[in-house]
Parts: C-alpha cells; structure tokens; sequence
C-alpha cells in the first residue's frame, strides 16, 4: 500500500484499515507429545532451555535443570557425546519434573541407549546416523515409546553437496538439508517430527523457518545459534524469534545465550510476552522516568521487578513516575504506582488503593499483588486457561 496524502480531503481522518497485512494467526502445525508436554497446534509456546554442565555429572546437570526449571523451563535438552553421558540420563530424567530431551550427533547407539534409559524427546539429524539399517533401529524404539525427533539444522553444518549446489548456506540450503532428513523419517512412515533451522544471521533463519511453514505441517522449535551473550545475544534472539511469532510461526523456542541458562528462559518468556503470544509471570510496564518525576523511579521499578521475579501468574504491574500518564496506565494494569512528590498512589485494577510514602512504595504494593494472588482472585487478574496466550 502506498500513502496518498491527496487522496484524503481536508479536515478529515482517513479510514483505517482492519489489519495492516502484515503478521497472521499462529500456524495450525501437528501436535507432538514431548513426555508431559505438548508442543504445536494450539499448545502455548513452550519454552526450553539445554543444560552447559557435563551431562555425565548427574549431581551438577540434576541441579543446574532444577535452577531452569525454577525459572519455568518446560523442556530441557541435555547434551550426549558419549555412552556414559547416554547411560546418566536415566538418572537425570528421575530427579526432575520436566521432559528431557537427548542432544545426539552420528551415533545412532547413542539414541538407542537414551531410548532405553527413558528420554522423551531425541535431537538427532537422521541422515547423519549411518545405515538405512540404524535408522530404522531408531525410529522403532523411538515409535515404540512414543517419543519425538527433532531435525536440527544449523547454518554451520549444512552437507558438502547441500554448500556446493547453493554455494552458501543459504535459507533455501538450510530448508533442503532439513527436508532431507524429514523425508528420510516420512518414508519410514514417522511423523513425530519436530525441525529447527537455526542460524546466528537473523535474517537467513527467519527465511529458512518461512520457508519450512510453508513446506511441512511439523512444529518448529525457533532459535538464533550461538547468538552471544548480554544485549547484543538478547536484542539478536529477541528479533528473529520475535519475528517469527508475530508471524505466527514456532511452537517451542530456545534462546540460546552465552551465560547461565537460566537468562535463557527469562529471555525467552520475556519475547513471549512482548510478542503477546504467551504471558507467564508479572509484566512491568515502566516509564522511563523525567524532569517530572519525584521519587527514585529506577530504583523503585527495578525493585518491583526483582521482588515479584518469582511470581509465575500473568499480573501486569505499571511503575509510572508521575501524574501526566501514571492513571491512564493505572487503569490498565492489574496493580499500579503513579509517583508523586517524594509518594505515590498505589492502585489496584485502576482504583487507588491508598497513598503511600515514597520508602514504602515497593513493600505496599508487592504486599498487595501477594495478597491479592493469595485470595485467588481470578476475575481481578488477565488469567486465561494456565495463565497463557496460545
Ligand atoms: S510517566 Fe511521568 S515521570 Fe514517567 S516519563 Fe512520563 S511524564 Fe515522565
């Protein structure tokens, strides 16, 4: 669409279309059971994360799964590089309550131990696994248990004869690569599939990841590789998922950051949240503070933050400076501050609670979003079935 300003009398508003065009609803994709997870159609996003310790360690792997799964991950994948790390994992997968998946490259002995040792989910490129003999050996015990494979492509390892005919690893490149290994579970009747195609160029995954929802109705598990660490693997992840979702495509992401996993899954839900696909935990909403403002507005709002971390249902706090857009937000959120002169008014779904000073702002409000979630007060809160946006 093209803008015509003169195609607009003067004094009026133009009509405003419907829908701008761009983003869809989420696509329709086949549902795929990851232990007691469910991933694609019109399962929420769900949010996985892969441990950094030796999976052989099982005390350290079984602690750092715990820490994610605090945090809300849903799905943790664990990396298998050898039989001993492949024969912990029944261990592992006892001491925790969420699925696991095993992350295996070449060696199809590998996936069958993990099979046996009762993982609900395998990363494996079938292709890359030798034999048509072992991948059928693969695909039996993994049909016979009802577990799920991923197809996972990365830009860093696409086949020889994949570069060689696109001469980079081009979207279409990564998409073929992947389609190879698809095809190779389809024709052993296999359809448990789940792709992912990730790349650290955000628009070479974007494209790839269209491409593949425009190909095969299998969920997509979206992420950036080796994105980095701090803001610049933030701001990378956050806009080729984030792309992504308002496009209405991916069913499972994994933020892959440099620094504790954990960062991953808070990152992750914060894209979710941003994207509105999916709220989990308090939305803050905060100005960025003025000449206008009066108490000490980053202090406090990064209090709130810190102080409401833990709280998993969807609540939206607004932590605005002053009077000019504090009740406007105010009405909006669940729980409010507007600050005032050295003070501020608290509210509660739009209606002042009580007025408070300045040093007991962060105590008074948390006390009363605690409350409040202690009451179980269903009607005062965004809460849809699990608190989520599917
Ligand atoms: S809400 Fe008030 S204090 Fe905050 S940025 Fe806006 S005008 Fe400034």
């Amino acid at each position: 669409m093209t803008y015509s300003a003169s195609s607009q009398a003067e004094g009026q508003t133009p009509d405003i279309p419907d829908h701008a065009g761009d983003g869809r609803p989420r696509a329709k994709t086949r549902v795929v059971r990851v232990g007691t997870r469910f991933i694609g159609g019109d399962w929420p996003v769900a949010v996985q994360s892969m441990t950094k310790t030796d999976t052989r360690n099982v005390s350290a792997t079984v602690e750092q799964i715990r820490a994610l799964e605090h945090a809300g991950c849903e799905i943790v994948r664990v990396a298998v590089p050898d039989e001993e790390a492949a024969r912990a994992l029944g261990k592992i997968r006892a001491a925790i309550g969420i699925p696991l998946v095993a992350d295996i490259h070449f060696d199809h002995r590998l996936a069958l131990l993990a099979l046996e040792q009762g993982v609900d989910k395998l990363r494996i490129n079938p292709g890359n696994i030798g034999s048509r003999t072992n991948v059928k050996e693969v695909v039996a015990a993994a049909r016979d248990r009802g577990v799920p494979i991923r197809i996972g492509v990365n830009e860093g390892s696409l086949e020889k004869e994949i570069l060689a005919k696109y001469g980079a690893p081009t979207p279409q490149a990564m998409v073929q690569s992947a389609l190879g290994h698809v095809q190779i579970l389809e024709e052993l009747g296999y359809e448990d599939i789940v792709i992912s195609l990730k790349a650290f160029s955000v628009p070479r995954m974007v494209e790839a990841y269209r491409l593949m929802s425009r190909l095969r109705p299998y969920p997509l598990h979206l992420g950036v590789t080796e994105a980095g660490g701090g803001g610049p693997g933030l701001i990378r992840s956050a806009i080729g998922i984030g792309l992504l979702l308002m496009e209405g495509i991916g069913d499972t992401v994994r933020v892959s950051l440099t620094g504790p996993p954990e960062e991953e899954v808070v990152a992750a839900y914060e894209i979710l949240r941003a994207t509105e696909r999916r709220q989990r935990g308090p939305t803050i909403i905060s100005c960025p503070s003025c000449g206008r403002t009066q108490i000490n507005l980053v202090a406090v709002a990064s209090e709130v933050r810190a102080r409401l971390a833990g709280v998993s249902a969807p609540v939206t706090v607004a932590v605005m400076g002053c009077a000019v857009n504090g009740p406007g937000e105010a009405r909006d959120a669940d729980f409010a501050i507007a600050g005032g002169k050295r003070s501020g008014l608290i509210y509660r779904r739009g209606k002042i609670v009580k007025k408070v000073p300045e040093d007991r702002l962060v105590d008074e409000l948390v006390a009363l979003v605690i409350s409040s979630l202690e009451e179980n007060d269903t009607r005062s809160f965004n809460f849809s079935e699990g608190g989520e946006h599917g």
